[in-house]
């Protein structure tokens, strides 16, 4: 009897009454026992009195036990909990078509040996500007264009990404070989084709005789990986202050491949990005030898890239929060 006591384990209160019952009421097994005690020869008595009471003790605490466990239990809920009730359901999100593209731009420059690095969004006028080369003149410069936190030292929301491109230049050793995506703002009236801020992935490759053919086949490379294996590409002279040649860059409209049609205007071709070799200037800034090492850098919207691939036409849609516009990405990977 004591080693089932001990054993003993209730999971409801109709089974401590019932533990209960057995052992202590009064024609339970307990009080048989001292019923049965008056018959014990008394050079027993002293040996089974211990034991019987042992056992006594040990019921009470089990009975104490798990009658407080219940009733704790009870005043806990107020009632008995209903497992069947269907739980709340949330709903699972989507990912964002922003979020999708830099993924999948982020995937093709890693196939090819770019990290990825990151920077502030807060940058000061040596790593926005100065460093990068823009003249004091310079329209970016400009309350019109760009948001300032301070001036004078001037601090500003970044207006590229290549502010951490001057990041990495100046505590890295070449080679360097990394693309920086990230948040960027201008001071731009807000329409279906301007915004106040937007992403970009900028990269940049720094070696012994990187080469304006190295810098093609990369884009190339990015270009069909992005696109499709036949898309083209072709380079238009332009100007930025940080690359010298600097070039801008089309891909072969991916809408007709090439034929024309209203997307690209009928030409037959699509603007994505910009680039060019990094200006000598800018390499010694960053306090790299310009003499031994050159390189290319390019910068890609974002929102170009998505547009291109999911044809959205107007660019507010990627900030409205409209359930309907993200629900069509759903699928998309
Ligand atoms: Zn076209």
């Amino acid at each position: 009897m004591l080693e089932e006591v001990k054993l003993f384990v209730a999971e409801n209160a109709d089974q401590v009454e019932q533990f209960r019952i057995r052992f202590m009421a009064r024609k339970g097994l307990i009080s048989e026992l001292f019923d049965q005690f008056k018959e014990v020869p008394p050079s027993d008595r002293r040996e089974l009195g211990l034991l019987i009471n042992e056992l006594k003790v040990s019921t009470q605490e089990k009975l104490d036990y798990f009658k407080n466990l219940f009733e704790q239990s009870e005043k806990a809920t107020g009632e008995t909990i209903d497992l069947t009730l269907p739980a709340g359901f949330r709903e699972p999100g989507t990912r964002h078509p922003l979020s999708i593209v830099r993924s999948e731009m982020i995937r093709i420059f890693s196939r090819l040996g770019f990290t990825v690095n990151d920077g502030p969004e807060i940058e000061d006028d040596w790593h926005n500007f100065s460093a990068l080369n823009f003249p004091p003149e310079h329209p970016a410069r400009d309350m019109q264009d760009t948001f300032f936190i301070a001036k004078d030292p001037d601090i500003a929301l970044r207006t590229h990404t290549s502010s951490v491109q001057v990041r990495v230049m100046e505590t890295t050793k070449p080679p360097i070989r990394a693309i920086f995506p990230g948040r960027v703002y201008r001071n731009e009236a807000i329409s279906a084709r301007a915004h106040c801020f937007f992403h970009q992935i900028e990269g940049l490759y720094i070696d012994h005789d990187v080469s304006f053919a190295d810098l093609k086949q990369t884009l190339l490379y990015f270009a069909r990986e992005m696109f499709s294996v036949d898309t083209q590409i072709r380079l238009r002279p332009s100007y930025f202050p940080f690359t010298e040649p600097s070039a801008e860059m089309d891909i072969s409209c991916n809408l007709c491949g090439g034929k024309g049609c209203g997307f690209c205007k009928y030409t037959g071709w699509v603007e994505i990005l910009g680039c060019g070799m990094v200006d000598p200037n800018v390499l010694e800034n960053c306090g790299i030898d310009s003499k031994e090492y050159t390189g290319f850098a390019f910068g890609i919207g974002i929102e170009r890239i998505t547009n291109l691939r999911f044809q959205v036409k107007d660019l507010r849609m990627f900030s409205e929060n409209d359930l309907r516009f993200l629900r069509q990405f759903e699928g998309a990977f």
